[in-house]
């Protein structure tokens, strides 16, 4: 059987559903295709930040923040390996998207300060409500959208992408898309296979994400001659405890909020200001992989309530977390040398107070934040692994979503934003790009898709 519309999206997380209200509220037929029973991918079990800057909500809130300094922090974090033409894209269309999608019904509850930003940017959304409210647009808008529709491959007409196979429920079909076909399909953080093949180093993670997730949009868009990128920077996230299922997100970043990171002989081995992406690297290196975050009722108290990162205390309550009135106890509790972590204590104190510290640690996240002394008792502790949630590095796009092959040159009819595309983090994630950008380009995309084909109809 076949079917004609005007635009095919594969994939129903953040970007599928952010292309197809932008398509359909253009005019455009569309249909989504998404190979899971329920929609929302990884986007649905994402720890909900998005990165925007210079929002009202950020003015309500006295945060004085703009778009430069947000493209800044991205780059520095990528160690500028990113595709700045990408980072700069972002730049231009965040705020607009912030404002698109608080039209379309989605709600942002808080601003937190996250991983790579100068300013509390983290805006953080209710996963389920975001991916609901773009739901009912498309929708509305008259996008159909199916679940169990595993796209299995694509297939080009006069040298343009416009053919898709797919198979629902048990039958095999095609569908023609006369504007253009977009890749939303997610990463491949549940493709042992891939990850196997890219990231060899990164096999002792825990496994969380989408389970639709295993890159079914690289193998796709690389049949069609696409190039990837990023591939060299994957990475996992630090800062789950061991027991973390895609069910129980089990994760605490105390780090960012003042404690320290210690691992199995008591010792601290990073600066715990950096990249979780990068603290993941350096947990990995530890001998047996198993390290502890370590803290005090200071920075107990600078918990967030609901938060998915700065909820302490409902870690607490489900017996994740270990708690003492001295070091040395805590220390025998958690199986590390009691000498070696009250002297590791002692001298990071002691950094605090002079600014010297040896790991090079100055702030509590990025370049925002005072550390604080680990004085005040109780004393907590929290055995952390990292996390295989997300691969942020695929398929090279241009600044119009449109896909790349070798040579630069666009694939005609074929458009990819979200998780699937590399080029866009280079070396290192900031927290909140990766919804933010899957909202932004998955936009891009569907406009690119209607107004190319629209100056095409008019030359013919
Ligand atoms: C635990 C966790 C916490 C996270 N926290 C954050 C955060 O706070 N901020 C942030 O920015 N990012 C975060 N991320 C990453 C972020 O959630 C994802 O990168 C982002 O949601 C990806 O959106 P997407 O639309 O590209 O893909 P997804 O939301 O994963 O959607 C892709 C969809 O495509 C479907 N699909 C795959 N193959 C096919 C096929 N062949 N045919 C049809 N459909 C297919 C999948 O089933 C899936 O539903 C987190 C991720 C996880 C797992």
């Amino acid at each position: 059987m076949k079917a004609v519309v005007d635009i095919v999206i594969i994939g129903a997380g953040m970007a599928g559903l952010c292309a197809s209200v932008e398509a359909a509220a253009a005019g455009a037929s569309v249909i989504v295709l998404e190979k899971q029973p329920q929609i929302g991918g990884s986007s649905l079990l994402s720890g909900c930040f998005m990165a925007f800057a210079g929002t009202e909500f950020q003015k309500q809130h006295g945060i004085t923040d703009s778009a430069d300094s947000l493209i800044e922090d991205m780059l520095q974090v990528g160690q500028y390996k990113n595709d700045r033409t990408l980072v700069e894209t972002y730049g231009q269309h965040q705020l607009e998207t912030y404002n698109w999608l608080v039209n379309q019904g989605v709600q942002f509850i808080d601003c937190q300060a996250v991983s790579g930003h100068t300013n509390p940017r983290g805006h953080t959304i209710v996963p389920n409500q975001a991916i609901d409210m773009l739901k009912s647009r498309a929708i509305e808008h008259g996008a159909k959208i199916y679940t169990d529709a595993v796209v299995t491959r694509l297939e080009k007409r006069n040298e343009r992408v416009e053919q898709v196979h797919v198979t629902y429920r048990g039958h095999s079909y095609v569908v023609e898309a006369r504007k253009g076909i977009i890749i939303a399909s997610g990463g491949f953080s549940r493709s042992e296979d891939l990850l196997e093949h890219f990231a060899p180093g990164l096999t002792n993670t825990i496994r969380l994400g989408g389970v639709g997730n295993t890159g079914d949009g690289i193998r796709l868009a690389c049949e069609q001659g696409a190039w990837l990128r990023d591939t060299p920077y994957l990475k996992g996230t630090y800062g789950f405890h061991p027991s973390s299922t895609n069910d129980n997100k089990r994760q605490a970043h105390t780090f960012y909020k003042g404690g320290i990171i210690v691992n199995e002989q008591g010792d601290r081995f990073v600066n715990e200001s950096i990249s979780y992406k990068l603290l993941g690297d350096a947990a990995l290196q530890q001998s047996d992989q198993s390290t502890f975050q370590i803290w005090d009722q200071t920075v107990m108290d600078k918990g967030v309530k609901g938060d998915a990162l700065y909820d302490f205390a409902s870690l607490e309550e489900l017996g994740l977390m270990e708690r003492s009135e001295s070091i040395e106890a805590l220390a025998t509790i958690i199986g590390v040398p009691p000498s070696s972590l009250q002297q590791t204590i002692s001298s990071y104190n002691e950094a605090v107070d002079t600014g010297n510290d040896v790991l090079g640690r100055t702030t509590l996240t990025h370049t925002f934040g005072k550390p604080t002394k680990i004085i005040t008792a109780p004393f907590y502790a929290m055995n952390t692994s990292t996390a295989m949630l997300a691969t942020y590095a695929g398929v090279t796009v241009n600044e119009k979503a449109e896909v790349l092959n070798p040579f630069n040159e666009s694939i005609p009819g074929l458009f990819a934003a979200g998780e699937v595309v590399g080029g866009f983090h280079g070396a290192g994630y900031m927290t909140g790009s990766s919804l933010g950008k899957a909202a932004i380009f998955g936009r891009i995309a569907a406009k690119q898709a209607i107004q190319q084909s629209n100056v095409e109809e008019a030359l013919v």
